[in-house]
C-alpha cells in the first residue's frame, strides 16, 4: 500500500487549488477580517447559508474596528438564523481584543492570533495560512476526512487520538508548504468537493495515486464514524403572548446554548434557558420539528394568556412586530413566529 509523500501531498494541493477554487468573496483580497468572519462562520454552517449572512455583516461592519464598536444587540441581530450564537459574541470579543491588544491590526503571528478570545487553533491557522500566507497547519472536518483516508488512518472521529494525528500530519504538511494559502484552502477544498463524505470522487481526485483508502478499498469505510450518541426526543410548548397593542411578550437569555438571544415563553425546564412560564393555553396554532445538537424537539405553539404577567422580571419586553427584525432571536423563535403570521 502507497503512503503519501509529505512534499507530494502539499503540491498537489497547491497546484489543484488555484484551478479548482470556487469564487467566495473574501478570495478577492484576502482582507484578513473577512477572512476572519468567514472562518468562524464556516464553523459547523454550510457555505450556501453563510454566503449572505457574511456579506450583510461585512456590508454593516467593513472592519475589526467598526465591529468592535458595535453593540453587541447589532451584531446578535445580523447573526439572527445562523444558529451557535455564541459564536457571534466571541467575534464581537475577540474585535474588542484587536482594537485593545493589536491597535486594530488583526496580527499575522500564530502566538499573537491565540491571544485573541474565540480564536482556536484552528482559526489561528485558517487566519495566518489564508489571509497572511504564512505556513500553519488547519484542522478541521475537511481535512479530517481527506487525511484521514490519505493516510488510512483508523482512530474513530471525535477521538482524542484522531485529533493528535491529524494535528501532526497537518504541521508537516505545513511546513512542505510553498504557498501556505494555496494549501490550506486547497486541502479544504479538496475535502469539501473532492474527498465528500459519501461517493468521494476518486477518479477526479489529484491524490488518488497516493492515497491509502483509495488504493485498499476503504474510501467508505474512513473515516470510522464517532459512536453514535442516542438521539434526545423533546416536546416543548412554545406560547404567544401578545398584549392590546399587538406586542409579544418575549425574555432575553443566556443560557449555553442560544446566547443573548431573544426567546418565546415556553413550557420547558430541560433545554431553553430561562424558567418555564406559568400560561393559560388557548388556541393551539400548529407545530414543527427543530434539531438542536443531538436533540429532536417537537415545538407546538399556542396562543396564550399568562398567569403571572404581572411578577414578570426585568428580561421580559413587550416587543413590536415591527422591531422583530432588529430582535436577535434563533430560528426556531422565527419558524413559530411564522405560525402566527409575523
Ligand atoms: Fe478522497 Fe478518493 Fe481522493 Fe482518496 S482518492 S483523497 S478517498 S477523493
Amino acid at each position: 500500500m502507497q503512503t503519501p509523500n509529505i512534499q507530494k501531498l502539499a503540491s498537489t494541493a497547491e497546484e489543484w487549488f488555484p484551478i479548482h477554487q470556487r469564487p467566495l468573496p473574501w478570495r478577492i483580497h484576502y482582507d484578513p477580517w473577512h477572512v476572519w468572519v468567514s472562518e468562524v462562520m464556516l464553523q459547523q454552517t454550510r457555505m450556501d447559508v453563510v454566503l449572505p449572512y457574511h456579506e450583510r455583516l461585512i456590508r454593516r461592519f467593513p472592519s475589526v474596528t467598526s465591529l468592535a464598536a458595535a453593540d453587541e444587540n447589532d451584531v446578535l441581530a445580523l447573526w439572527s438564523g445562523l444558529g451557535y450564537y455564541k459564536r457571534a459574541t466571541m467575534l464581537h470579543r475577540g474585535a474588542r481584543h484587536v482594537v485593545e491588544a493589536f491597535g486594530g491590526h488583526i496580527p499575522s503571528d500564530l502566538s499573537d492570533l491565540l491571544t485573541i478570545p474565540g480564536v482556536g487553533r484552528y482559526t489561528a491557522g485558517a487566519i495566518a495560512s489564508i489571509a497572511f500566507d504564512c505556513p500553519a497547519p488547519i484542522v478541521d472536518g475537511n481535512v479530517t476526512r481527506l487525511f484521514s483516508r490519505l493516510f488510512g488512518v483508523e482512530h474513530p472521529l471525535g477521538s482524542t487520538a484522531l485529533s493528535r494525528v491529524m494535528w501532526e500530519k497537518a504541521e508537516a504538511v505545513s511546513l512542505a508548504a510553498r504557498s501556505p494559502r494555496a494549501l490550506s484552502q486547497g486541502l479544504m477544498e479538496l475535502g469539501a468537493e473532492v474527498c465528500t463524505p459519501r461517493n468521494p470522487a476518486c477518479p477526479e481526485c489529484p491524490m488518488r495515486s497516493f492515497c491509502a483508502a483509495f488504493t485498499s478499498g476503504r474510501t467508505a469505510s474512513l473515516p470510522v464514524p464517532k459512536p453514535r450518541k442516542p438521539t434526545r426526543q423533546l416536546k416543548i410548548p412554545l406560547f404567544i403572548v401578545t398584549d392590546l397593542e399587538g406586542r409579544i411578550l418575549m425574555r432575553r437569555e443566556g443560557g449555553a446554548l442560544m446566547r443573548s438571544m431573544y426567546h418565546l415563553p415556553h413550557g420547558d425546564a430541560a433545554l431553553l434557558p430561562g424558567g418555564t412560564f406559568d400560561a393559560v393555553p388557548g388556541a393551539c396554532l400548529g407545530s414543527f420539528r427543530h434539531t438542536v445538537t443531538d436533540r429532536r424537539i417537537e415545538f407546538t405553539v399556542y396562543e396564550a394568556r399568562s398567569r403571572g404577567i404581572r411578577d414578570r422580571g426585568s428580561e421580559w419586553e413587550w416587543i413590536a412586530p415591527s422591531r422583530l427584525a432588529e430582535v436577535p432571536h434563533p430560528s426556531y423563535v422565527g419558524k413559530a413566529l411564522r405560525l402566527r403570521g409575523l
